[in-house]
């Protein structure tokens, strides 16, 4: 159907993620008429398997830590134990809460949800059960799925962050495959709820995609906390028995555990919907598109994980959001991968945006980079953590890169986004003026210190 021709909606949506929902409320609110089609429940990963429930366990951690480590800060307190069904109820509280909250909104913006799995029948029709809904354009948002390795497979003591995130007790041994954002995290939750914790990781650093001083500062960390890593081992296999999982390394070595979390990435949801038979492209299982978001077959767009690129919720949002309001005709502005904002919320977190040093270099040749450490930052101290602020700019440039870690400094990333998404200039940072005592302050002393008039920090 062309672009032009008429159909039941403007816009049909398949998948009601972060993408997908985002689209349909955006389509809304600019006069589109919409059908959102879900097979599951509304929000998608994010709202019930990955954002929101593992930041809510990552809280409940650091309740757990601060419980453990009050006597550090004058205050008698201990540890009595780990309540996971008491955890479990206040993670799936929260979720539910924003479940209805989305619920309403949806419904409020008087789009037609459309309950079911749906399959694509030709370009412009989706088919849910006796259904056909068919439309000027349509927007795939199908999202992703845990990943496992070839002969590795999931059931049992052996689990992916869905079944992890509701076991009922914690686990004495945890083995965690896979170093990126999800294992790190998990690796936290379960070390502070007082799991052995020993994450494997294939390649030779934890949160590999990281600037490498991240990686580096993250380890030392986790060192001090007492959780393992091997880093630049290969996973060969695991076996189940009564109440022990065994891991073995290529390297000859085992670790038995009681839990073995597999954390090796996402693959896209797309197969057997019907992409292929449609004309659209589907590359080793992703949608691949301009930066227009289009799929090549015209009027129909891809949004979210099934995009290659960065699989985060808030992308999921701007895409859905640059996809309905490209069908409106607003024409908006592309949206630039690298500026999008990264946070890892282990403890410490990791908050970070645009280029890494080696990326930069790779970009520019030369850089300028400066380190602020969080040890000359009043309220770190307070806190207690340790880290830093790093920034990477253009010689004589804008900030291209800004990498963060500590404790809390996910909640720093608005700024950095904003400085390196306006390409801001350390001189123009230094002149804006950071509360004291803030972890934000760090923010604010890294580029001072970059404009070369650095306060409490060593010239
Ligand atoms: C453990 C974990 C933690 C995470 N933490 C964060 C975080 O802290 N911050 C962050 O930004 N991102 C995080 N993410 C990533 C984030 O959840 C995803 O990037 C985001 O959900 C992607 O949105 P999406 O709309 O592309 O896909 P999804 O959220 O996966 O939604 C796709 C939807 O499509 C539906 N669907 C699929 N096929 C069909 C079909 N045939 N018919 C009808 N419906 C269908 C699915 O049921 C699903 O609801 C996390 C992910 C995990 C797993």
């Amino acid at each position: 159907m062309p672009a032009d021709a008429a159909g039941d909606y403007d816009v049909v949506i398949l998948g009601g993620g972060s993408g997908g929902y985002a689209c349909a409320l955006r389509s809304a609110e600019l006069g589109l008429s919409v059908a959102l089609v879900e097979k599951g429940r509304l929000g998608g990963t994010c709202l019930h398997q990955g954002c929101i429930p593992t930041k809510a366990l990552l809280h409940a951690a650091e309740v757990a830590d601060v419980a453990r480590e009050g006597a550090s800060f004058g205050v008698r307190t201990t540890l009595e134990s780990v309540d996971m069904p008491g955890v479990n109820a206040y993670k799936d509280g929260v979720v539910s809460r924003l479940y209805k909250g989305l619920q309403g909104l949806v419904k409020a913006a008087k789009i037609d949800y459309v309950e079911g799995a749906g399959v694509l029948d030709g370009p412009h029709t989706v088919v849910v059960g006796e259904r056909r809904l068919t439309g000027r354009n349509v927007v795939l948002a199908t999202g992703s799925y845990a990943k496992t390795l070839p002969g590795l497979e999931v059931g049992g003591r052996i689990m992916t962050s869905e079944q992890a995130l509701s076991i009922d007790h914690v686990p004495g041994r945890v083995v965690v495959l896979g170093g990126g954002v999800i294992g790190v995290e998990f690796a936290s939750v379960f070390k502070s709820f007082g799991s052995e914790v020993t994450i494997i990781e294939a390649l030779p650093r934890l949160v590999a995609a990281e600037d490498e001083a991240i990686s580096k500062q993250l380890e030392r960390s986790f060192r001090k906390r007492k959780i393992a890593f091997k880093t630049g081992v290969r996973f060969a296999g695991a076996t189940q028995e009564g109440d022990v999982v065994t891991v073995s390394l290529e390297s000859g070595e085992s670790i038995e555990a009681d839990l073995l979390l597999v954390a090796v990435g996402r693959g896209p949801v797309t197969e057997g919907l019907g992409y292929e038979a449609a004309g659209i492209t589907v590359d080793r299982g992703f949608v691949p598109t301009d930066s227009r978001l289009r799929t090549g077959v015209e009027g129909v767009y891809a949004v979210g994980d099934i995009v290659p690129g960065l699989q985060l919720a808030h992308r999921g949002f701007a895409q859905g959001i640059f996809v309905a309001e490209e069908i409106a005709g607003l024409a908006p502005a592309c949206i630039e991968e690298s500026g999008i904002p990264r946070v890892t919320y282990c403890d410490p977190e990791i908050a970070s945006v645009g280029l890494t040093e080696a990326q930069a270099r790779d970009k520019y040749g030369d850089v300028a980079t400066y380190e602020y450490n969080l040890g000359g930052n009043g309220k770190s101290q307070i806190l207690g953590t340790q880290g830093f602020v790093k920034l990477v700019r253009q010689v004589d440039g804008p900030v291209v890169g800004v990498h963060m870690i500590g404790a809390r400094m996910g909640e720093q990333v608005g700024e950095a986004q904003l400085i390196v998404n306006w390409e801001a200039h350390p001189e123009d940072v230094s002149g804006l003026i950071h509360a004291h005592p803030t972890q934000n302050e760090a923010l604010g002393e890294a580029h001072l210190a970059l404009a070369g008039k650095p306060l409490h920090a060593h010239a």
